[in-house]
Parts: structure tokens; C-alpha cells; sequence
């Protein structure tokens, strides 16, 4: 069995490829091996940053919290669909199904299903920078969480930063809690965002699983995401 790391490495070098909103990272030495006698560092890092994952109550006032997930849904079978929509573009149901279609993989009840945009191949490169990656990356239209919801998948991965399209942003719309997030998590189908290292999974059937920390009350976590083949 070969375990494949789905998890961006967060450095100092590869900040620029986080979302502005959750790009500052700090990691101290709190305690040393020359004063205590042991390295301790002290992390202050966003529940959104790098490849994360949703909770219901990330957008969803009564939702769920993260602590009430426990590893068994956050472990399971994937199926991994290859949707190349370039720069901007916008992922409708009709790509979703397109993909699967091509993919000749059969949806159970209750498969993960990870989306592959190939966006994630701009993390690794530094010509560009967190605003355009947050900005110009493809996303998915309410029709696109419609057919999610309908071929009754638990979990939701996808390589970009935000599921939703961009233009979505409330920002844009002025629409907020945004409603493709909202269409997801109050159907308690939990989202893990910023994947990477998908393409060697493309049209497959997986082992996958996220694993967020254990710490109360949370909307979000960074996980450890890999799939096992
Ligand atoms: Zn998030």
C-alpha cells in the first residue's frame, strides 16, 4: 500500500501560496534545549489555513462543530474526478457529471468525492502570489453543491483554496454566510480545501482520509489529508 500525501507543506517559502485571510503563520520557540532544556514551539496558525477542513459551523449558526465528526467520517472511499476548467472557470453540475461520466467510476452512498482542478500545480510556483491564487481559481456554482448533494456524497475535497467560485465571495455579492458553502455544510457534507499531489489519483477509486486536531468547538481544522493506494 502506498500512501499518498495530499497535504500542502506550509514554510516560511511557501506562504504566498495561502489564502490572504489566513496566510499569517507564526511558529516561536517558546521553550529551548539552552534555557529549559527541551524545544518547545508555540504555533499560531488559522483553522483555515493550508489544506484544511470545514465543520458545518464554519458557515451554518446551529451547525455542527468539528469535534462532532468523529474519525470514521472522515475516513472513507473516494472517487477522484479530474475537472480542468482553467483559470476562473466555473464548475457547473454538467462538469461534475461530464467527469464522472468519463471516469466509468459508480457513485455509492455516502463516497467521498475529490475534485481535481489541476490548480493546485500554482502552489509550487512563485510567480505567483496569494491574492491571484485566492482570486482567479475555478469554483463551484450552486448547481455543482445540487448534484453533490444528490448523488449523496459525505465528503467534499477539492485543490482549490475556497470551493466556491471566486465571483461568489461576499465581497462580490454581498450575500453572506456565501451560499454554495452553506448548501454543503448544512447538509453536514464536510469540505477539506487546498489538496495537492491529486493527479496521480485522477478517475480512481480510493482509500482517503483528513484528520483534523482534536481540539474542541472548532469551525475548522488543518488536517493531515492522504489518500491510500
Ligand atoms: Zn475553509
Amino acid at each position: 500500500m502506498q500512501v499518498v500525501d495530499l497535504t500542502f507543506k506550509i514554510s516560511k517559502s511557501s506562504l504566498f501560496a495561502l489564502h490572504p485571510f489566513v496566510k499569517n503563520i507564526q511558529v516561536d520557540r517558546a521553550y529551548s534545549l539552552e534555557v529549559e532544556g527541551f524545544n518547545i514551539s508555540k504555533l499560531s496558525i488559522y483553522t483555515h489555513s493550508g489544506t484544511h477542513i470545514d465543520a458545518p459551523y464554519h458557515m451554518v449558526k446551529e451547525g455542527f462543530k468539528l469535534d462532532a465528526f468523529p474519525l470514521d467520517k472522515l475516513f472513507g472511499e473516494a472517487i477522484v474526478l479530474n475537472v480542468n476548467v482553467g483559470e476562473y472557470g466555473e464548475i457547473h453540475a454538467e462538469h461534475l457529471e461530464k467527469a464522472l461520466q468519463s471516469s466509468k467510476l459508480e457513485v455509492k452512498d455516502g463516497d467521498f468525492l475529490l475534485i481535481n482542478t489541476m490548480w493546485w500545480h500554482k502552489y509550487y510556483d512563485k510567480r505567483y502570489d496569494s491574492e491571484y491564487l485566492a482570486e482567479r481559481h475555478p469554483g463551484l456554482f450552486m448547481d455543482a453543491a445540487d448534484w453533490i448533494i444528490s448523488k449523496k456524497f459525505a465528503l467534499v475535497g477539492i485543490d482549490v483554496m475556497s470551493i466556491r467560485h471566486p465571483s461568489l465571495a461576499p465581497k462580490y455579492t454581498g450575500i453572506k454566510p456565501e451560499r454554495v458553502h452553506v448548501k454543503l455544510l448544512s447538509n453536514n457534507i464536510l469540505i477539506v480545501e487546498q489538496l495537492v499531489n491529486l493527479d496521480i489519483l485522477n478517475n480512481r477509486r480510493v482509500k482517503f482520509g483528513a484528520f483534523p486536531l482534536n481540539i474542541s468547538d472548532l469551525d475548522g481544522s488543518p488536517v493531515r489529508a492522504c489518500a491510500f493506494i
